[in-house]
């Protein structure tokens, strides 16, 4: 009897990634929305570099980039006026591939994520609403309203609910959602402009509000982003008009056509657990941002990676269950610590106190332009906002140490070597910088392992990589075990229940 296939719910990004991934590694898969189509508003724009090297890792990179733009220089106006710039434009150089934020409007990004996943032959099933869920100890029962109106149940060995932030996986599960909604109110549009305006981000900042504008390629539009001001975030049916005037002139530009607009609070939630038992939260389901960072959808973009491969190697055989337990222990962490460091600095700036007015209109216009000219720190800036600098430190899959590289980190990137170019979001992978110990490689061939010998170049030292170390490699470019020797190699394999080489499918359980 053919295996009941992985329920993914949800198809906003997080859902189409978990799906476009697990169907990738041969899972069967459903995907299930309750939209009738995809939506079709740019809403998030930034794309970091960590998703755009999980990208690279699944021939998705050099779609992305062609579709979005990079930004290259940020402009900054205060009061109105043009108050400098700085570039962002080599922000990360030596430290990615994709060394700056890229601009790709939502439904360009999720009409590409459609693309790959009908490419693999999985359709999203639209119209199919999640109203219940029920589990037991050989899984999960989803009570499913179709497009008939009819509710059905389906089975499933697991469940990923993508649902956003509303999410009715979430709700049935019981999972508390804390949190809270700041006071302001956001406006998103998009516009064309009389004329084209230098740069590509433009930061207005003014003593009650913010703007920012980015290009949304695609339309040839701009996006403007910023806050109501406080006497008019209470009026009913607000538009542009009501506020355009003043985003016209923080920004320096002349709309000509709105195309959409929206209002939105601004919330930061996480919920309290990304797992119970067989069903897993990811993306909005489980983290709500501020727009402001960018961070948002990358964050639940970069849960469906980690998520996926632990599916399919517990659903294949190749890892023991206790490897999806790791999902909530990493990337609750991740989500709690984004919304107390990065999302609530972006907090304070686009605060209405007396601090974020100072901040907007005392601070930002001088020292980011002095920031992003200082080499240590605009390094240390790009790695906190790209999300290369996520790792996973404290995760029962994290252990060894070698230069000042630690289990959980991010396997660097490094310039020249292109230490990613081997990973395919779907292996294990040893990865040594230098000479490679024999005994090691005769372990990892016993075990089935991909091997990967880099000849040692000094760079590599400078990323953190130790000469002759060797790193097992998990499938979403992420180190296991840092310092691998045979015997760590073997123990490790031995207790994670690990099993590499080609796919010896089972049923799924
Ligand atoms: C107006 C607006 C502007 C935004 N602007 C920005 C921005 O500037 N920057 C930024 O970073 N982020 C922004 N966001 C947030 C960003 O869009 C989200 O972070 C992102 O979409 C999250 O992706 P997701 O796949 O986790 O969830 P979603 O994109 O919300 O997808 C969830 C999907 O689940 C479906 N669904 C819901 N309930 C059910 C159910 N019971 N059964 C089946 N399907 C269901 C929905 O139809 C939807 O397709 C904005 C959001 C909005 C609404």
């Amino acid at each position: 009897m053919p295996a009941d296939p992985v329920l993914v719910v949800g198809a906003g990004p997080t859902g189409m990634l978990a799906a476009l991934l697990l169907g990738r590694r041969g899972v069967p898969v459903r995907i299930v929305d309750a939209a009738p189509g995809p939506v079709e508003t740019s809403r998030a724009m930034g794309v970091q570099a960590r998703t755009l090297e999980f990208y690279r890792m699944i021939g998705l990179a050099e779609e992305a980039v062609s579709l979005g733009t990079p930004t290259r220089e940020v402009r900054i106006r205060r009061n109105g006026r043009p108050s400098g710039s700085f570039s962002l434009a080599e922000m990360g150089a030596g430290l990615s591939p994709y060394p700056y934020l890229l601009t790709l409007a939502q439904d360009v990004h999720e009409r590409m994520l459609i693309g790959a996943l009908e490419g693999i032959g999985v359709s999203v099933e639209r119209r199919t609403e999640l109203l219940a869920l029920a589990q037991d100890a050989m899984g999960v029962t989803a009570t499913l309203r179709g497009p008939d109106g009819a509710e059905v149940t389906a089975r499933a060995p697991y469940v990923i609910g993508a649902d956003g932030a509303g999410s009715a996986a979430r709700k049935a599960l019981g999972v508390g959602f804390g949190g809270g909604t700041s006071s302001g109110l956001f406006y998103v549009a998009d516009a064309t402009l009389e004329a084209e305006p230098a740069g590509d981000l433009t930061v207005g900042l003014g003593p009650d509000t913010l703007s920012l504008m980015m290009p949304v390629r695609t339309s040839g539009t701009k996006r403007l982003i910023g806050i109501v001001p406080p006497e008019l975030a209470d009026r009913h049916g607000l538009t542009f008009e009501d506020l355009g005037s003043r985003a016209e002139g923080l920004l320096g530009v002349r709309t000509r056509e709105v195309n959409w607009f929206s209002t939105y609070r601004v919330h930061h939630r996480v919920a309290d657990r990304f797992r119970v038992g067989r069903v897993f939260l990811a993306g909005d389901a489980c983290h709500i941002h501020s727009p402001v960072g960018g961070q948002g959808m990358n964050t639940g973009l970069g849960d469906a990676v980690n998520l996926a491969w632990k599916l399919a190697d517990v659903l294949e055989g190749r890892a023991h269950e206790a490897l999806l337990e790791t999902y909530h222990a990493e990337r609750h962490a991740f989500a709690k610590a984004l919304i107390e460091t990065t999302d609530a600095a972006f907090q304070k700036i686009v605060a209405r106190s007396a601090l974020g007015r100072f901040l907007r209109v005392q601070v930002a216009p001088r020292v980011a332009p002095a920031l992003a000219g200082m080499g240590l720190t605009r390094r240390a800036l790009f790695r906190t906002v790209s999300q290369t600098r996520i790792a996973y430190p404290r995760s029962a899959l994290s252990e060894g140490r070698a230069g000042s590289m630690r289990g959980g980190d991010r396997l660097p990137w490094v310039e020249g070597v292109d230490t990613h170019a081997p990973l395919d979001g779907r292996t294990w992978q040893l990865h040594v910088h230098g000479t490679a110990d024999a005994g090691l490689l005769a372990e990892a061939r016993r075990l089935g392992l991909a091997v990967h010998v880099f000849d040692w170049s000094p760079e590599m030292h400078a990323a953190g990589l130790a000469r002759d170390a060797a790193h097992l490699v998990r499938p979403d470019g992420h180190v296991a075990l840092a310092g691998a020797t045979a015997i760590s190699l073997r123990a490790f394999v031995d207790r994670h229940g690990l099993r590499f080489g080609p796919a010896t499918l089972r049923d799924a359980a």
